[in-house]
């Protein structure tokens, strides 16, 4: 059964306030779009890892294809307006082999191969799986001016990270829903929850962060040092 991977890196990185793509940015002297494509280059259960972007930063992808020996990457795709607009239009690309289509954001380079394997696995068995983590800080429900409306259970909560991996049909089907009932979702597990499938949690790891503000970059400097893949 073939596995794609799909990373969008399309986003500005508003966030970070930086010049470039917060994706591009170096850690330990190589950009973190780097480290995330060779989380997956490195599995040997991933076929092809297909990443969309800004067309401007296309001739970056190819070198950094040559540059860092990344032989399962393909040629880059264009983004969109929203994230799931540049996962939709890397969808069109997947190699018709492909039975599982895993979707990893950019900027989460510390993505452990356990994770990664273990999402393919269960979503290979029961169609859909979600990395998350249980969530640590008790949660509320506020209205828009901030006031306290309810306290959630928080044994019952989890905070949601990629990878997230479905069978290909589930995917090209929630993505054809969300089109068709103008759908927006930050996550493609929102999408697939549309369809009545409720995806299966494999418990991450911590390590895991998106990195979008500089505050997330300075933790990023520090989890390199003693991640261990
Ligand atoms: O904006 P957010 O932090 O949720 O972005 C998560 C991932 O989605 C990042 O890797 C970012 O580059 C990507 N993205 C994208 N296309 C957009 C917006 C975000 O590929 N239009």
């Amino acid at each position: 059964m073939g596995v794609s991977v799909i990373i969008p890196a399309a986003g500005f990185g508003e966030r970070m306030g930086a010049t470039i793509g917060k994706q591009f940015l170096l850690l330990d002297g190589k950009p973190i779009l780097v480290h995330t494509i060779e989380r997956f280059q490195y599995c040997d259960m991933v076929d092809e890892i297909i990443v969309s972007t800004q067309r401007s930063s296309f001739s970056l992808i190819e070198e950094i294809k040559k540059q860092y020996a990344l032989s399962k990457l393909r040629p880059p795709v264009e983004g969109g307006q929203r994230r799931q607009d540049s996962i939709a239009l890397a969808l069109r690309t997947i190699d018709a082999q492909s039975e599982i289509i895993v979707v990893h954001d950019a900027v989460r380079p510390f993505v452990h191969s356990k994770e990664i394997t273990q999402s393919i696995e269960t979503a290979k068995y029961f169609g859909a799986s979600i990395v998350a983590v249980r969530a640590k800080d008790t949660m509320k429900q506020a209205s828009t001016d901030g006031r306290v409306e309810k306290t959630l259970n928080r044994s019952s909560l989890w905070s949601v990270q990629t990878p997230q991996t479905f069978k290909r049909q589930i995917l090209l089907d929630a993505y054809a829903n969300a089109e068709k009932f103008n759908i927006t979702a930050t996550d493609d597990s929102f999408l697939v929850e549309q369809l009545g499938i409720s995806p299966i949690i494999v418990e991450g790891s911590y390590e895991n962060i998106k990195i979008t503000t500089p505050d997330d970059l300075l933790l990023a400097e520090m989890l390199s040092k003693r991640f261990i893949p």
